[in-house]
């Protein structure tokens, strides 16, 4: 069993993942504090988090596949953006910061069909069909302590798994498999010690003390799982990100080392790492659908891509964004999306910006962007 673990994990290295352990399939002892912290109401508008069924899942990987023996959980390194402080002010430049894993492919697709490879060499290997099954974020296991039993990093005060040698820029796969396989050690240490660096710096505050988030603040919440309006105290906080965030990553010092490149698995780069705001805020949904159809960005939607992409305009500060602004406010389809131009124009607050405001006020018929409108010019006049 041991040389079969070995073997299993030598070849996830061939194949192109950073890191492979193994762990049993024992109920994980977390799920109270995770019951806890959904019962507390944080994860928002994440509805599929309190399905039933998750709540009898999350924790026993035996409900997910009876025959569960064994866990092989992978890691797979996305590149790295540049720490906090050495950004060049893209804000003030009309760009929009996109979460560095959501650079290249929709790893949903990608790492699926990896983990299909694993399983195809691992049945080989025994000479019969294993029962298995994969996940890559896709179902209610709680992966970060699976991949800290199986070895491959502690959990920070972040939430991220956080590996001593590569960081935490790295996406999980799992697979559960009906075969017994010698566990690795799980990692016993809690490396973050005396650090608060993420807590503090956190834009919006949403690291807990706890060691959960808030994720109701938080930028990766707000700019992809939220379906509604941003809530108005928290979109100054946001800055130019369009699309996640990696801030509690960046300011972390076990990322100084890590690598600035994405491993062989997570595939090439298809999205520059800022968006041109301008050009985004005009996207027709056939030009969305077109450009990020294998983006982990089409998650978002449209309507919610373009709602950040007018708050990082208004945070921009930049006059040169009003025009487009105005159109956005003037014909958009997606009330959601004219109610945040309407809130980026009054950020901007420059008198072409109110005559926008003021332009648009009379030919609204939808109540929270009318109630947007108002808003905006209100603060323009304190
Ligand atoms: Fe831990 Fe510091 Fe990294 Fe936060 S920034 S996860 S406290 S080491």
């Amino acid at each position: 069993m041991a040389n079969l673990s070995q073997a299993i994990k030598q070849h996830a290295y061939t194949l192109g993942f950073s890191m492979a352990g193994v762990t049993t399939c024992e109920t994980l002892p977390h799920k109270d504090v995770f019951n806890a912290w959904l019962d507390s109401g944080r994860h928002g508008e994440m509805a599929y988090l309190e399905r039933q069924r998750s709540r009898e899942c999350r924790d026993n990987p035996g409900a997910l596949l009876p025959e569960c023996q064994s866990i092989l959980v992978v890691g797979v390194r996305y590149p790295r953006p540049v720490p906090i402080g050495a950004e060049q002010n893209l804000a003030a430049r009309l760009h929009g910061k996109i979460a560095s894993y959501a650079w290249g492919m929709d790893y949903h697709r990608t790492l699926s069909e990896q983990l299909q490879q694993l399983v195809k060499f691992i049945e080989a290997r025994v000479g019969h069909p294993v029962p298995n099954r994969t996940y890559t974020d896709t179902g209610p296991l709680l992966e970060r302590e699976l991949a800290q039993r199986a070895g491959l990093g502690w959990i920070g005060k972040n939430t991220c798994l956080i590996n001593p040698y590569q960081g935490s820029y790295f996406l999980l796969g799992e697979v559960l498999l009906g075969l017994e396989l010698e566990p690795d050690e799980p990692f016993a240490n809690d490396r973050c010690g005396t650090c608060q660096r993420c807590i503090n710096t956190c834009p919006t505050g949403c690291i807990l003390p706890d060691r959960t988030l808030d994720a109701r603040r938080c930028i990766s919440y707000l700019t992809i799982e939220l379906k509604t309006a941003i809530p108005a105290e928290l979109r100054s906080l946001m800055d130019n990100w369009v699309f996640g965030c990696d801030v509690c990553q960046q300011v972390c010092p076990w990322n100084r080392f890590a690598s600035p490149h994405a491993d062989q698995v997570y595939g090439n780069c298809q999205i520059e790492p800022a968006s041109q705001l301008l050009q985004e805020i005009m996207l027709s949904d056939s030009d969305f659908k077109n450009k990020y159809r294998h983006s982990p960005i089409a998650r978002a939607k449209r309507r919610g891509y373009l709602r950040n992409v007018a708050v990082a305009s208004g945070n921009s500060h930049n006059p040169a964004a009003v025009p487009a602004l105005a159109n956005v406010l003037m014909g958009d389809a997606e009330p959601l999306v004219r109610a945040h131009a309407a809130w980026a124009l009054g950020k901007i607050g420059n008198r072409s910006a109110k005559q926008a405001l003021k332009n648009a006020a009379g030919g609204e018929s939808d109540p929270q962007v009318k109630l947007e409108i108002q808003a905006a010019l209100a603060v323009m006049d304190q």
